[in-house]
C-alpha cells in the first residue's frame, strides 16, 4: 500500500521527525482558508500515488490568493499517469539552504533493510552518482552506521545531529509499520541548519497490513474489496493470477506464505470469516469471477464448522452457473469430505488432502 505524502507526514509527525506542515484540502474554499492560515506564498501540492508530481507541475509555489485560484482550477481533476487529482497539500512554503536525500527499504534479495543516503537531493535518486547505501538490521542498534552516514553528508552542528535523531526515528518507524520503503526526497536543510521532511513516499507492506489496525484508515479499498466487506468477508487485491480463498486470517495469510515460496503470485486473498456456507462460498466466487487476471482458484478451508458437502455444492453451482470456468484446487478439511470429493468429481474443481499439494497443483496448471 503507498500513501500518499499527507499521509507519510503524519506517520513521520507521530515519530517525532519534522516535516512541512500542511493541510489536507479537496475544495478550493478549504484551500483558500488553509493558505491564509499560513500567509503567503504556499506549495500548491497535488496528492498523488504516482512519482514525478513536480515534473508533471503538480507542485506549484503560489505568492497569492489569486494564483492559488489559478492553480487550483488548473489542477483539479488533472490526471497525471492516469491518475486523477482530488486532493492537495496546502502547505507552507520553507527557504531551502540545501536539498539532502534518504531513504530506507527493504532489500528483498539480500534479507534485510538498506538505507541509501545522497546530498544531493530533490531529484530522481537513479540518476545520481553521489550516494551511499549501507545495509542495517532494523532490530538492533544502528547508531554507528548513522552518524557515519551523517558525516558522508557533510552535515556539521545543528544539521549533523538533527539527522541522526532523523535517521534513527525514520529506522523505528519502517521496523514498528513494516513498511517496504521510506523515502524522504528532499530531506531539506533551513537556513538555521535544522532538517525538515519536505517531501514523504511510504509504502506499507500490503501482507502485514493485518497487523496495523492504526494503518486501516490510509486504505484505499477497490469497489470489488468494499462489496466484499458487505458480504463479511476481507478481500485484498494483488497483482497475481491465483486467487486465494480461506476461512480465517491467519489461515489466508499462511497459504499467502507458501503459496508464494512455491513461486505462485497470489490474484487477490479473500476470507470469508468463520463458517464457510453455500452461500458464502459462492458469493467468494462471483467476486472472484470480475478479476479477469485470475487464472486458478486456490481454496483452502479448515475447521470443525466447516461442512465440506456444502462447500463442494457451491463450487458445483458456481460452474454450472458459469459463474468460474478456471480450475480450482481445494484442500477443504472438515466433515463430510467423501461426499464432497463425490460431488465434485466431474467439475474442474480438485480437492486435495494436503494444501502444498493444492498449492503446487494451483502453480502448475498456470504454467
Ligand atoms: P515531488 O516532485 O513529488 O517529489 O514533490 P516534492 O514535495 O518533493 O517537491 C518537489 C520540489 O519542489 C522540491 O524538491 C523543492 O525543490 C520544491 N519545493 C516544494 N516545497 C517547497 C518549499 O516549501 N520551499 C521551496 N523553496 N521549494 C519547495
Ligand atoms: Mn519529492
Amino acid at each position: 500500500m503507498r500513501l500518499l505524502e499527507y499521509q507519510g507526514k503524519e506517520l513521520f509527525e507521530e515519530y517525532g521527525i519534522p516535516i512541512q506542515k500542511g493541510y489536507v484540502v479537496d475544495d478550493k474554499s478549504d484551500a483558500i482558508a488553509s493558505a491564509e492560515k499560513f500567509g503567503y506564498p504556499i506549495v500548491l501540492k497535488a496528492q498523488l500515488r504516482v512519482g514525478g508530481r513536480g515534473k508533471a507541475g503538480a507542485v506549484v509555489v503560489c505568492k497569492s490568493k489569486e494564483e492559488l485560484e489559478k492553480e487550483f482550477e488548473r489542477l483539479y481533476g488533472m490526471e497525471v499517469k492516469g491518475e486523477k487529482i482530488e486532493k492537495f497539500l496546502v502547505a507552507e512554503f520553507l527557504d531551502i539552504a540545501k536539498e539532502l536525500y534518504f531513504s530506507i527499504f527493504l532489500n528483498r534479495s539480500k534479507r534485510c533493510h538498506s538505507i541509501i543516503a545522497s546530498a544531493k537531493g530533490g531529484v530522481d535518486i537513479e540518476s545520481v552518482e553521489e550516494k551511499v547505501i549501507e545495509d542495517i538490521d532494523i532490530e538492533e542498534d544502528n547508531s554507528d552506521i548513522v552518524k557515519k552516514i551523517s558525516s558522508y553528508l557533510g552535515l556539521e552542528g545543528k544539521s549533523y545531529n538533527d539527522f541522526i535523531d532523523i535517521a534513527t526515528k525514520l529506522i523505528k518507524f519502517v521496523d514498528e509499520k513494516e513498511a517496504e520503503l521510506a523515502e524522504i526526497n528532499p530531506l531539506i536543510i533551513k537556513d538555521d541548519g535544522s532538517l525538515a521532511a519536505l517531501d514523504s513516499k511510504v509504502i506499507i507492506d500490503d501482507n502485514a497490513l493485518f497487523r496495523h489496525e492504526e494503518l486501516k484508515q490510509y486504505e484505499e479499498l477497490s469497489s470489488l474489496e468494499v462489496e466484499a466487506r458487505r458480504s463479511g468477508f476481507s478481500l485484498v487485491e494483488l497483482d497475481g493470477d491465483i486467487a486465494v480463498i480461506g476461512n480465517g486470517a491467519g489461515l489466508v495469510m499462511s497459504t499467502l506464505d507458501m503459496l508464494s515460496d512455491a513461486n505462485g503470485k497470489a490474484a487477490c486473498f479473500l476470507d470469508v470469516g468463520g463458517t464457510a456456507t453455500t452461500e458464502s462460498v459462492y458469493k467468494a466466487l462471483t467476486l472472484i469471477s470480475k478479476m479477469p487476471r485470475v487464472k486458478a482458484i486456490l481454496v483452502n478451508l479448515f475447521g470443525g464448522i466447516v461442512r465440506t458437502d456444502v462447500v463442494a455444492e457451491a463450487i458445483v453451482k458456481a460452474y454450472k452457473d458459469e459463474v468460474i470456468s478456471m480450475p480450482l484446487f481445494a484442500r477443504i478439511l472438515g466433515a463430510e469430505s467423501e461426499k464432497a470429493r463425490e460431488i465434485l468429481k466431474d467439475s474442474p474443481a480438485k480437492m486435495y488432502d494436503a494444501v502444498e499439494e493444492a498449492i503446487n497443483e494451483a502453480v502448475r496448471s498456470i504454467r
